[in-house]
């Protein structure tokens, strides 16, 4: 005599999970937002250029990775200029630079140390 089995309930999948979290939601709008600010196939690149810290001329292409890393890492934690929002926008107008959308023009060059903080850029 044939018998049905029962559902196994094990085998249904799970809900996919939305990838996309809020965060990185607000990171690409927030980027896309001063991009649009730009000529088309240009981006801003956040650049660190506080030679005090561990990742310094590191660049970010998302500006909440970079507000990220003004955050984790306790040199810019230390510094004013992170301490209100208003400064730390400031801040990422001040060391962000235009690149190519693709990202393949050269970083901008370091400047040499030792030199008040002046680029001794090869133009
Ligand atoms: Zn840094």
């Amino acid at each position: 005599m044939l018998t049905t089995e029962p559902l196994d309930i094990a085998d249904i999948v799970g809900v996919p999970v939305d990838l996309a979290t809020p965060f990185d939601y607000l990171t690409n709008s927030d980027t896309d937002a001063d991009n649009a600010e730009l000529r088309s196939a240009r981006r801003w690149a956040w650049y660190c250029k506080d030679p005090a810290c561990p990742k310094y001329w590191s660049s970010w292409s998302c500006k909440s990775n970079f507000w990220l890393h003004l955050y984790e890492t306790d040199v810019h934690r230390a510094d004013v200029r992170t301490h209100t929002r208003v400064g730390r926008r400031e801040l990422a107008k001040e060391w962000r630079v235009e690149t190519d959308w693709g990202m393949e023009e050269p970083k901008q060059p370091k400047p040499t140390l030792g030199q008040n903080g002046i680029a001794s850029g090869n133009e």
